[in-house]
């Protein structure tokens, strides 16, 4: 089961809270994430694939998998209440999970039942 992790910058202290909170489940799956994202994984001792950070393509790769139907699951904590430079890549990354019906969890609340919905 590969799952991708993106968190925007306004969004980093939730999502470590559901790293540490999610931890026996995550473990169980292959984590890939946006570089900074990464970072904080692998701070809360969990494994995990770093791929570019968001700014600079790391959405973009990981919408490339999912539109390559090498991922399962998509959590991206997104901050709405930030302006991105990177915002054509984040529609981008929704719209593709959209086009290849892949689930994708943009708050924690549905995160955590993305995961035990697949996972349990
Ligand atoms: P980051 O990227 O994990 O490298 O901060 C997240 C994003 O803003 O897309």
């Amino acid at each position: 089961m590969n799952i991708s992790i993106i968190a925007h910058d306004g969004k980093k202290p939730e999502m470590v809270a559901f790293l540490l909170n999610n931890k026996k489940l995550l473990d169980t799956v292959n984590l890939f994430a946006t570089g900074t994202t990464g970072g904080h994984v692998e701070k809360a001792n969990l494994k995990v694939t770093k791929l570019l950070s968001g700014p600079h393509g790391g959405d973009a790769q990981i919408a490339a998998m999912a539109a390559e139907g090498k991922m399962d699951a998509v959590i991206f904590f997104r901050d709405p209440l930030a302006k991105h430079p990177h915002e054509p890549d984040v529609q981008m990354l929704m719209r593709i999970c959209d086009v290849h019906n892949i689930p994708l969890a943009t708050n924690p609340a549905t995160a955590e039942a993305v995961l035990k919905g697949l996972l349990e």
